[in-house]
């Protein structure tokens, strides 16, 4: 088995292994592209190495301005003057002051600017079973400088790591009748959020309203190249289909000629990566909040048949009242019954995806175990540099657990963390029910949690709708959007 790390996209807070095809893959043969650049290895420790996605391994895309212009859903005729968006970012770009400046060499992994938080302080609703854990804001050790080195090696610091994905969706119906159709005109371009595996994610505003949003821009050369079609068109229709509190909500996409754009409700606190690592780990009221609403999405999704199978803190956004927020859904796929796509993000991957097996929903919950352990551990339960070793680690299921461990917390973890499909919770005849019964989430009131009554145990600075300071700064180095060139894989996205 040869699994290939991929680390991809400039400032990525995540690099994913992903299958090559969209489907029934062997996890035999992926392809090793990329890196990721320093900003993100300012987190990550990563060397960075030039990336797929990086605007500077790409031969400019506007050379074609004769090409006749295709019919483009949402774009409005773009007439190649003064005030094309490309134009018009161009001169931003020289009128401002780079806003967001690369760190020179950053060896701490979180940026500084945000105060400290105070998980210490238990939430009142949630001290039931609150078991005073140590002041655990400690910062992990300094990571160790490491390099992308082999297929099957990832040598990053264990605590300072983000998780590299594996990709994977199926025609879902609209909800809510006919999305506005928007196009790249219609916003004001601004700073770059994050990037994942194949696209960046900035911050807009919507002209007409003068309200934020957050803009993935997905460059279709490199969906096509990364054989990411199927997944991007499902990513699509899942988004339109759902309406949750705790999982992002999308406004709609568009695309012109060189990219596809999702707008997205801006998640203004930032990812839960970010927290989990500034404070090591987390103290027990803290991880069974987001426990709790990652349980509540899940049940959601799988009651719409929909796994999401990339679960990990990167794609943990916290929203301005502290609440949970599942973004990235390019792997999230309509499955009633059983898949066999290889994806996901090593450290996540449950037993079955390893082994080549058909697996289903239960994948997801084997993550919720891994989840609910790097909360409380600060590392997760498998973790190995060399990515054999985690995927033997993974299959002979032995997590070792730190004795500072909530014995409840233990214990749900161990029966979610269950190779035997038979024994793992979320996937037994009490279905999620088994697992919002256990003891460690005794006290919690579901119905509550999901009108957003109860208070998050940390609210993150938020100044304004628009205050992106719980982002870390990344490097403003793509192309130009909204380019005229040609456009040969209209017909492969001509839904967005
Ligand atoms: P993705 O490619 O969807 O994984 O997004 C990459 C990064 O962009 C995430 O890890 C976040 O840091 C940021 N991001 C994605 N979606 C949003 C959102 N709706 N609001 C704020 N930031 C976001």
């Amino acid at each position: 088995m040869s699994f290939i790390k991929k680390l991809t996209g400039t400032g990525t807070s995540k690099s994913n292994l992903f299958s090559k095809s969209g489907s029934a893959v062997a996890p035999a043969t992926t392809t090793a592209t990329g890196g990721a650049d320093a900003a993100h290895l300012a987190k990550e420790a990563v060397a960075a190495s030039s990336s797929p996605l990086s605007p500077n391994s790409q031969a400019p895309v506007a050379a074609t301005l004769n090409t006749p212009a295709p019919v483009a859903a949402g774009i409005s005729a773009a007439p190649v003057a003064a005030s094309t968006p490309a134009q018009q970012q161009q001169q931003q770009q020289q009128q401002q002051p780079q806003q967001v400046q690369k760190p020179a060499t950053v060896t701490a992994p979180m940026s500084s600017g945000v105060a400290p938080m105070d998980l210490d302080v238990p939430n009142k609703q949630w001290e039931g079973s609150v078991t005073s854990p140590p002041a655990a804001i400690t910062r992990p050790p300094a990571p160790a400088t490491a390099t992308q080195s082999s297929s099957a090696t990832a040598t990053t610091s264990q605590q300072q790591q983000h998780h590299h994905h594996l990709p994977a969706v199926s025609g879902a119906k609209p909800m809510g009748g006919a999305r506005p159709k928007f196009s790249l005109t219609d916003f004001q371009l601004d700073r770059t959020l994050g990037t994942g595996s194949f696209g960046r994610v900035h911050l807009v505003r919507l002209r007409s309203t003068g309200k934020y949003y957050a803009m993935k821009v997905l460059k279709k050369t490199e969906i096509v190249k990364m054989k990411q079609v199927e997944h991007t068109v499902n990513e699509k229709n899942i988004l339109e289909m759902l309406d949750f509190p705790f999982l992002v909500s999308m406004l709609g996409t568009f695309q012109d000629y060189a990219n596809l754009y999702f707008v997205m409700e801006y998640v203004q606190g930032g990812e839960l990566f970010s927290y989990l690592r500034r404070c090591g780990r987390f103290p027990n009221h803290v991880a069974r909040f987001y426990a709790a609403q990652v349980v509540m999405a899940f049940e959601h999704l799988h009651a719409k048949d929909i796994i999401y199978r990339d679960l990990k803190p990167e794609n943990l956004l916290i929203d301005a009242k502290g609440n949970i927020k599942i973004t990235d859904f390019g792997f999230a796929k309509h499955v009633p019954d059983v898949t066999w796509t290889l994806c996901g993000t090593p450290d996540y991957l449950a037993p079955e995806i390893i082994q080549s097996r058909g697996y289903g929903r239960a994948v997801d919950w084997w993550a919720l175990g891994v989840l609910i352990y790097e909360m409380l551990a600060g590392h997760p339960p498998f973790y190995d540099e060399d990515h054999f070793k985690l995927y033997e680690k993974i299959l002979a299921c032995k997590p070792k657990f730190p004795t500072h461990f909530d014995p409840a917390a233990k214990d749900l973890v161990k029966r979610l963390l269950s190779a035997d499909l038979t024994k793992r919770y979320g996937n037994l005849k009490g279905g999620v029910n088994d697992i919002k019964k256990h003891k460690w989430f005794a006290g919690v009131d579901w119905e509550k949690l999901k009108n957003l009554g109860i208070q998050a145990p940390y609210a993150p600075p938020v100044k304004s709708d628009g205050d992106t300071s719980n982002f870390d700064p990344y490097p403003e180095d793509h192309e130009p959007y909204g380019i005229v060139c040609a456009d040969p894989y209209r017909e492969k996205f001509r839904d967005f």
